[in-house]
């Protein structure tokens, strides 16, 4: 999608190392980190948002969630958190679905 810095890194636009990657999404650092860990996880598909789901999208989102497993352990983290932002009022400033995984 035109304009989406998301797609632009997912397709390898900008340069931004991937640190996992998969047919379905990226995985990268977030540019400005709120916890000493904190990377996105990134479908290589454009979906706005959780609100912009369809049913067809649930075995990507659910690759994700197994994607921030897989990433998670091969850094050997104890325990993370996996959020979601969904909305502006949710806290949502990039337009294209991702899971922060984050860990002190
Ligand atoms: P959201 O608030 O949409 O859930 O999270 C967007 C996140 O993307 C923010 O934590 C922000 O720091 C990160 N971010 C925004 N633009 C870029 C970028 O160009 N590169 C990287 N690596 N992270 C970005
Ligand atoms: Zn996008």
């Amino acid at each position: 999608m035109e304009n989406c810095i998301f797609c632009k890194i997912a397709v390898g636009d900008v340069g931004t190392p991937f640190l996992y990657e998969d047919v379905d999404c990226v995985a990268f650092n977030d540019i400005d980190p709120k916890s000493p860990t904190h990377i996105l996880i990134v479908s290589r598909r454009h979906i706005g948002s959780v609100v912009d789901m369809s049913e067809s999208d649930v075995d990507l989102l659910g690759r994700m969630v197994f994607a921030s497993k897989l990433i998670a352990n091969k850094l050997g983290l104890p325990g993370y958190r996996l959020q979601i932002n969904v909305g502006e009022a949710g806290g949502q400033e990039v337009f294209h679905i991702h899971i922060h995984l984050m860990s002190n």
